[in-house]
């Protein structure tokens, strides 16, 4: 199986992908931990990187497709891979789709997690004082003012893949308000083709009404702009 998880900083993309790993035996395939980990050997990518990543813009389209392409050769990838933060730009995404064709290989789902811009920063706030917590170091670019930088970057230059991937009929979209529990569900529903049911729990009862809800393109492959209108399903019911 190969995926894309879509969606901004603090969506949930990384912590959906581990679940992903466990459930199918996949590899996570993580550009932001390749960055970072290019970044603390010192090795001539990293050295390109560095500053741009603490700036929290993106990093040429060239040296990211190229540590993929590296990446997706070796043979922990071959049985399937989850592709997290990566393609970031429409070009990223070109040169995915070039590449997978060339190695006879397509991509089985493109998954958005949908998330309130405004929740956010509290995500990563989170994610700081936990890291902090368990004494595990911090990210660099894991602060508000880089965050706002980070988003910025997501809306102007990832965001049109949602749009890219919907023409391509690949895009399944997930409500990523939702608890951690729910979101996993979703996306296994989503790739098993399971039947919609709606989701609740407790914390999801409590949890602020999303404006999203999940919904399925379901049937890659297909042109969606061309489908006519469908209704979206609920995954949960939300009681504000
Ligand atoms: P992430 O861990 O996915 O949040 O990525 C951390 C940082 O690595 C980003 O803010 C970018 O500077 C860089 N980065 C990761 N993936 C990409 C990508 N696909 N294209 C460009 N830059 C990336």
């Amino acid at each position: 199986m190969r995926l894309i998880l879509l969606g901004p900083p603090g969506a949930g993309k990384g912590t959906q992908a581990q679940r992903l790993v466990k459930k199918y035996g996949i590899v996570q395939l993580s550009t932001g931990d390749m960055l970072r980990a290019a970044v603390a050997a010192g090795t001539p990518i990293g050295q390109r990187a560095k500053d741009i990543m603490a700036r929290g813009e993106l990093v040429p389209d060239d040296v990211v497709v190229a540590i993929v392409a590296d990446r997706v050769d070796q043979s922990d990838a071959k049985k399937g891979f989850i592709l997290d933060g990566f393609p970031r730009t429409v070009p990223q995404a070109v040169a995915l789709e070039r590449m997978l064709s060339a190695k006879g290989l397509k991509l089985d789902a493109v998954i958005e997690l949908k998330v309130d811009a405004d929740i956010l920063h509290q995500r990563i706030a989170n994610r700081v004082a936990e890291a902090t917590a368990n004494g595990r170091p911090l990210r660099p670019d894991d602060n508000p003012d880089i965050l706002r930088t980070r988003i910025e970057a997501y809306r102007e230059q990832t965001a049109p893949l949602v749009d890219y991937y919907r023409l391509e009929g690949a895009l399944k979209s997930v409500d990523g308000m939702a608890s951690i529990e729910e979101v996993a569900a979703a996306i296994g529903d989503l790739l098993e083709g399971a039947p919609k049911k709606p989701q609740r729990n407790k914390a999801a009862a409590k949890a602020p009404a999303s404006k999203h809800k999940a919904v399925s393109s379901r049937g890659a492959g297909r042109q969606e702009a061309a489908a006519p209108p469908r209704r979206p399903r609920r995954h949960r019911q939300v009681t504000p």
